[in-house]
């Protein structure tokens, strides 16, 4: 089956044989989407082989990404995705929602949402035959493409802020990539990648930037449609989901496996999409608020740095995920975000900070009245815990030290 027919600009429209670009828009260096072929795919029996697939991974869509399979079978690429979902009574309770699911991306192989990306960006580099990915990353696209590669033996560079955190930047090394700390910002970090890749020829992973990425985060939407919305009788209402944005490269993924999902006709209505963004890192949320497709860099601020971006890279279809599903942005506080690690965590479920963002902001939207008791929504976790423990640390009150006998003890209980 051929794999796609085109790419499409999101700004002007232009359409893109599959060999005439690799990454942005030549004329105005918009974000391209990745056209299915929808009328071969229609004449496939997709739901049966889907629903029926052993394979609990990303790959289980293959007929609907748009690489070949990359084989590497019992390797981490393989074990991609199908991340598990949760229903919590607690946490349905606490905030005053009569059907909250929780999916955690944070148990995927290297801890984040991005290795749906990074493994399928890796499979697109090796049809290819590309000899060297790169990527500028916060922390978790690195440690991903660093992991995925490595489980192929693809070399792989990245580029990071020197002030990621400690944990992020052990994988990279870990994992056996060539590591590049910049001393400077993730934005600074992302144009000296891309000058790299151009001058060397390396293949660019770029969040916003390889269309492919979003390829891989849609798979996400297929997965809430099987784990939740598939004859799931207790779903009455429009399903709204909830996702922390940074760059708007994981929304837009979602919302392109839901447009993928209704025009194979799988779903009839996307769910809303809502967008939730730190206050000191909220350029997206502020083009929602006025209301234009303009959106203005900010000087980004935040201890969620997996969100931490002057200038989103995927900002307009990140906005249109939520302007064109009746979805919405919202911001929330630092503080919030760690209340919301906290809320997690008494559930059993470890979220860093950017990770825990999307619970922050069902919190805020319940409390404004943007969704009510009875709308069921679905909270996305991007991130392990385990990725940034002082961020944790200071989501809870410390532990008590006492001295090793049973009479402190008693004092301190
Ligand atoms: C990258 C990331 C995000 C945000 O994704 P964008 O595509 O940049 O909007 C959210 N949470 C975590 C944990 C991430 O690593
Ligand atoms: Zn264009």
């Amino acid at each position: 089956m051929k794999k796609f027919h085109a790419y499409q600009c999101s700004i002007c429209q232009t359409i893109y044989e599959p060999q005439d670009i690799f990454y942005t828009c030549p004329h105005d260096g918009g974000n391209v989407d990745v056209l299915l072929d929808d009328e071969t795919l229609k004449k496939f029996p997709l739901v049966d082989h889907i629903t029926s697939s052993r394979d609990f991974s990303i790959w289980r869509y293959l007929p609907l990404l748009p690489v070949l399979d990359p084989g590497f079978e019992t390797t981490p690429l393989r074990s991609v995705g199908w991340t598990p979902v949760y229903e919590s009574h607690r946490l349905s309770q606490q905030s005053g929602l009569q059907q909250l699911w929780i999916k955690d991306d944070g148990r995927n192989p290297t801890a984040s949402f991005k290795d749906r990306a990074s493994a399928v960006v890796v499979a697109r580099a090796r049809e290819i035959g590309a000899e060297v990915v790169v990527t500028a990353s916060t922390g978790n696209a690195g440690a991903a493409l660093a992991g995925m590669a490595a489980a192929c033996g693809q070399k792989a560079i990245i580029f990071a802020p020197k002030t990621a955190p400690p944990a992020k930047i052990a994988q990279l090394l870990v994992f056996g990539a060539q590591v590049i700390l910049v001393d400077g910002n993730y934005d600074q970090a992302f144009d000296l990648s891309v000058q790299a890749s151009q001058e060397f020829g390396w293949y660019c992973r770029n969040t916003g930037y390889n269309p492919f990425t979003a390829e891989g985060k849609k798979t996400a939407a297929f997965e809430i449609w099987e784990q939740v919305m598939f004859e799931n009788d207790d779903l009455k209402e429009r399903l709204n989901v909830f996702v922390s944005v940074g760059d708007g490269n994981i929304i837009s993924g979602l919302h392109k496996g839901f447009k993928d999902l209704k025009a194979l006709g799988l779903i009839d209505e996307l769910p809303r999409i809502v967008g939730v963004q730190s206050e000191g890192s909220s350029a997206i949320a502020n083009a929602f608020e006025k209301g234009t497709e303009t959106i203005e860099p900010v000087h980004a601020t935040t201890l969620a740095d997996s969100i931490s971006v002057d200038l989103p890279r995927d900002g307009l279809r990140a906005l249109r995920a939520a302007t064109q599903t009746e979805g919405a942005y919202i911001k929330v506080k630092d503080q919030d975000i760690l209340n919301a690690i906290a809320a997690l965590g008494k559930v059993g479920v470890f979220a860093e900070p950017a990770g825990a963002t999307a619970y922050a902001g069902v919190l805020h939207a319940k409390q404004t009245g943007l969704i009510g008791a009875h709308d069921p929504v679905l909270c996305m976790i991007t991130g392990s815990g385990l990725k940034d423990v002082n961020a944790a640390m200071k989501a809870v009150p410390q532990a008590q030290i006492i001295e090793p006998s049973m009479a402190a003890l008693k004092k301190i209980l």
